[in-house]
Order: structure tokens, then sequence, then C-alpha cells
């Protein structure tokens, strides 16, 4: 189904977002696949290893794609691709410190094909468009230290079989989630039906 953003402007400012039942299905999808996705909690040393693969640590933090100022830990391999999740999981050698703009652009793409790709926002558009605080060498740098990362998490990285380890399990709760996405059209039929008729109930303007 397509994804339909309703955006209004009135006097040139956005106005109230028109609600939409229907609309929320790809984010509960989501999270319903998101909710399954194991974690395991790295300890202090395990950090410190890691960020030292990246040549950081906790007291010089930056973005390991961009350089910029890191607001979040990024997921280096998806851990969701084509609604499915895809083994990959949190823990500590399947994340890197990022910034909001690398993880919003790389997605479930990897991560070496991204960085020299030409995603909206990807490291090689910033710095074609001259938006990137770091210069070539330095992200050919970055890169030379992902790939370290990559190398050092490859024997150790945990990748999930999901249908294995649940059996028919995991299916049945991937259906349960769409046939809920599915009574979202009606509930949203009802909604539109309640609307108009409180609206109809409002004073005439004239
Ligand atoms: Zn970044």
């Amino acid at each position: 189904m397509a994804k339909i953003t309703i955006s209004r402007s009135v006097a040139g400012l956005r106005y109230p977002t028109l609600a939409s039942i229907k609309g929320r299905s790809s984010t509960i999808r989501a999270e319903f696949i998101k909710s399954v996705i194991p974690e395991i909690i790295p300890n202090p040393m395990e950090i410190e290893e890691a960020l030292a693969v990246l040549q950081q640590n906790e007291g010089s933090l930056c973005c390991s794609y961009c350089g910029d100022t890191p607001t979040e830990w990024d997921h280096f391999f998806s851990a969701v691709s084509n609604k499915m999740p895809t083994g990959y999981i949190t823990e500590v050698y399947n994340l890197v410190p990022a910034c909001g703009k690398c993880n919003q652009s790389k997605g479930a793409t990897y991560w070496n094909d991204w960085i020299r790709g030409r995603a909206n926002l990807s490291p090689t558009s910033r710095l074609s468009n001259g938006q990137l605080n770091i210069t070539e060498e330095q992200l050919e740098v970055k890169i030379g230290l992902l790939k370290d990362f990559e190398e050092w998490g490859k024997a150790k990285i945990t990748k999930l079989d999901f249908d294995s380890v649940s059996g028919h399990e995991f299916a049945e709760y991937f259906k349960s989630c769409e046939e809920l996405i599915d009574k979202f059209a009606d509930y949203e039929k009802t909604a539109i039906a309640l609307k108009t008729k409180v609206e109809g109930t409002l004073r005439k303007r004239s």
C-alpha cells in the first residue's frame, strides 16, 4: 500500500495533520518486529573495547560515519529489513556511535554501500554538497576504521535464525499483526462516520 502523507498549509503554516488510523500501519508493523529483537546490554569494558576499534573513547565520541556529534547507537548491520528481522540483534558487536542524520539515511542498507552511495544525507552526498564537516581523506580514514570494526566483530556477532529458534510461533505472531492492521480500515471507517456526525452538529458559519 502506498504511503500517503497529508500535509496542509494555511497562511503558510503547517495546519493540524489529518488523523489516520490506517496511516499507523507501518509504525505498528515495525514495532511488532522490533519488539522481538533481543538485546545484550554491554558492560563498560566491552564498550571501551568496541570504541577503541573505532579509535574513540567515551570522552571523544563522534559519529563513526561522518564525524559529527553523535546522538545515538546505530545498528551497524540493520536488525530489520524488508519488514522482517535480519537476525542481527542489539549488542556491542553491532552498534556504533552515530548522528541522527546518518542513522536515518543509512536505513537497512549495508554500511559500505550506503557510505559511498548517493542516498539523501549519506556522507558522500553531504561531501559533494559541501555539508560534511570532514574532508574526503578523513572520510576514507573513517571507512577504514569501520572495516576494522566489521572485521573485529565478524567472529563474535550474533546472527539469529528466528524461524528455527521459535518454530511456527514467529509466523503466527506476524499473522496476528497483519490481522490487527486489517482491522484498522474498519476502525477508520467508523471514525470518519463519527466525525462526520459530530461535525454535522456544529453551528454553520457564514
Ligand atoms: Zn553521521
